[in-house]
């Protein structure tokens, strides 16, 4: 049985990644989706993707009047929004010291504002009973080097979110936080370390994980049908990590052996 028939959703920063993947997932169970982002070409060729009927909606997320125009939108034509995924998100990674005003302002603007003028917009056409999964990180909680402006974007949401659980459970609508350990998307390419490096990275990444490999898009998406759909009705204000144990992992226990009797 389809998870979603008869839902509207909509995704933002879908064009590539877990967006991407969240958005395909979610119309294949049925729902109409929405995703948006920054650029048409892009948007219209996860467009093709995920399917006819799709929704692109073109905008920057940190302009708080390009949600209002998506909400608007929506509630023209499908005459409201059941779930919300706030998923847009960047992240450069540089040691404190050399982080600039603009990389710090960048950070902020996508992930945090854009996270919260998203939501205050969207719940004004959201149908009571609503879902909201905003998409976080393992950095709000896990120290990881040059990580230290992200990693606050990230608790924002975090605190945004449980919030925002108290504020709309008068109306049912539920507010979830997804938060992916090490995923292999495009943003890795975006972190700004050197290509020459990229591997080596990318393996040390995965030997910090216990189940010792990054995750894929698919499995977040997974994770947010999940928090989206009735199977977690009663599921509010948590923090959901898919991080194969990164969080929980301090990179020695792993290699201890069973307990010598
Ligand atoms: P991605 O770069 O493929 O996707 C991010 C999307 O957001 C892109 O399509 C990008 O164009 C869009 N975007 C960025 N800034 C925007 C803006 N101002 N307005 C509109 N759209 C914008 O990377 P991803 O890994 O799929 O990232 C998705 C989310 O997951 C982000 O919030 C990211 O912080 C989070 N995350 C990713 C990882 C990982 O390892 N991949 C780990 C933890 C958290």
């Amino acid at each position: 049985m389809e998870m979603l028939a008869g839902k509207t959703a909509m995704i933002t920063g879908a064009a590539s990644g877990i967006g991407l993947a969240i958005a395909k997932r979610f119309a294949r169970e049925g729902a109409q989706v929405i995703i948006s982002g920054r650029r048409q070409a892009q948007l219209q060729e996860a467009v093709r993707e995920i399917g006819p009927g799709t929704l692109a909606i073109e905008g920057d997320v940190a302009d708080p009047m390009h949600h209002a125009q998506a909400a608007d939108e929506i509630a023209t034509r499908f005459g409201g929004l059941d779930i919300y995924v706030a998923n847009a998100g960047i992240n450069t990674i540089r040691h404190s010291a050399l982080v600039s005003e603009a990389d710090y302002d960048a950070q902020f603007a996508t992930n945090a504002r854009g996270t919260f003028f998203g939501v205050q917009k969207m719940v004004t056409v959201m149908r009571d009973g609503g879902a909201i999964v905003l998409t976080g990180s393992i950095a709000s909680e896990k120290v990881l080097d040059g990580h230290a402006v992200y990693a606050a974007t990230k608790a924002a949401i975090g605190a945004f979110a449980r919030s925002w659980a108290i504020e709309l459970s008068e109306r049912r609508i539920r507010v979830n936080v997804l938060s992916p350990g090490p995923t292999n998307t495009s943003i890795l390419a975006k972190l700004g370390v050197p290509e020459e490096q990229r591997e080596t990275f990318e393996r040390a990444m995965a030997s910090a994980i216990p189940l010792g490999r990054l995750g894929d898009p698919d499995e977040l998406a997974q994770a947010a049908l999940f928090l989206a759909s009735d199977a977690s009705h009663f599921v509010t204000g948590i923090n959901l990590r898919v991080d194969g144990g990164m969080t929980i992992f301090d990179g020695s226990s792993k290699k201890k052996g069973p307990p010598v009797s």
